[in-house]
């Protein structure tokens, strides 16, 4: 099937050399006819008699990953226990992340993929006997377009949608695509400007705005933060994040906390230290669980990490590796859903 030639919106006309200005995102790239911006998917257009200047988008619904996942290889720990997951990834990223593990898609276009239509993600989930999406792999926002219009898809028949994102994007973007999203989990990867401006290529205040407004808006969130050796590891920062996280609960009347995934690096890309220790992981974890009820580790082999019922401490959600006891979780679905511990009958922090 040929891709439709779709043309973009979030942008501003731009004084420098008569071409637009993306605002999508905080680069808000100078986009001239036929170049692309930093994310590589979002390039200037030709005006012609028939079609005024817009960003195009010849890369809107071309797809380069799908596969069904567990939702806790989102990861999602609060959301749904043990479901599958149509999985849908895209080319192109507006960050740069050295030790990126996605980076044959995020960093280049030329990865295979074929066109899907919107609608074509709802039907190969329902093939599937899954009820819900998640945009993910790479950096799903720079197609905004296209993630709309899957959304909205997704959402008329009734699918759940969830975005695996960096979080890096403008507010008018955010407030638009979260009002479609039903969960999220943002990479919050570091607390430093400096890092994120010099060595990612991303922007720290942008992410940091884009979870509050999902907690804000009551789209249920998670945080992931790739734990990478010289990069972000010392407990200092790995504090200041699980403080900040901390803060979100205590300021949205929230009644669960945010969960946060402390997951282990390993090389690739350009970053080439050896692999998060495991033992200092699990150190910085057992330091954010004085601070946040809800801290799990990842990739590290052998790794327990159960959810407990914060009123009578049993076991709701056992996890060894993917393999997921939901036993001591009741779903009740008569007025909303409303997860329970099966043990005190109390509200449990799951969502769904
Ligand atoms: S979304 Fe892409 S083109 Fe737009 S400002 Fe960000 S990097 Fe640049
Ligand atoms: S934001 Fe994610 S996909 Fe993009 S470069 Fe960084 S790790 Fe890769």
């Amino acid at each position: 099937m040929i891709p439709p030639q779709m043309t973009g919106r979030f942008y501003t006309e731009s004084s420098v050399n008569s071409g637009l200005r993306c605002t999508l995102c905080p680069h808000h790239c100078g986009l001239l006819p036929g170049k692309a911006g930093l994310c590589r998917v979002r390039w200037g257009g030709q005006k012609t008699p028939d079609k005024p200047e817009a960003p195009e988008l010849p890369y809107y619904g071309y797809i380069t990953a799908l596969a069904l996942d567990p939702v806790e290889k989102k990861p999602l720990y609060h959301w749904r226990p043990g479901s599958a997951i149509l999985s849908a990834g895209f080319a192109g990223c507006n960050l740069r992340c050295p030790f990126c593990q996605n980076w044959r898609i995020s960093q280049s276009t030329e990865a295979p993929g074929r066109y899907r239509k919107p609608e074509d993600l709802t039907e190969e989930a329902a093939a599937s006997l899954c009820d819900q999406i998640a945009y993910t792999y790479s950096e799903p926002l720079v197609h905004a377009e296209y993630l709309l219009d899957c959304m909205k898809a997704a959402r008329d028949k009734g699918f759940a949608n969830i975005l695996v994102t960096n979080g890096c994007v403008s507010a008018e973007a955010a407030k638009v695509i979260l009002s479609h999203t039903n969960a999220v989990n943002v990479d919050l990867k570091c607390f430093s400007q400096k890092t994120y401006s010099e060595v990612l290529g991303g922007d720290l205040w942008a992410v940091l705005d884009f979870i509050r407004l999902a907690v804000t808006m009551d789209v249920h969130t998670e945080i992931t933060t790739l734990v990478v050796p010289g990069l972000n590891d010392g407990e200092k920062e790995l504090t200041e994040i699980a403080e900040f996280i901390a803060g979100l609960a205590a300021g949205s009347g929230m009644d669960a906390a945010v969960p946060w995934h402390l997951s282990a690096y390993h090389p690739d890309w350009k970053w080439k230290t050896p692999v998060t220790n495991a033992a200092l992981l699990s150190a910085r974890a057992a330091r954010a669980r004085k601070i946040l009820p809800y801290v799990y580790t990842g990739n590290i082999p052998g790794e327990h990490n159960d959810t407990h019922c914060p009123h009578c401490k049993a076991v709701l959600v056992q996890r060894r590796g993917y393999s997921i006891d939901t036993s001591g979780i009741i779903l009740e679905k008569e007025n909303g859903t409303v997860y329970r511990c099966a043990h005190c009958g109390k509200k449990a922090p799951i969502a769904g």
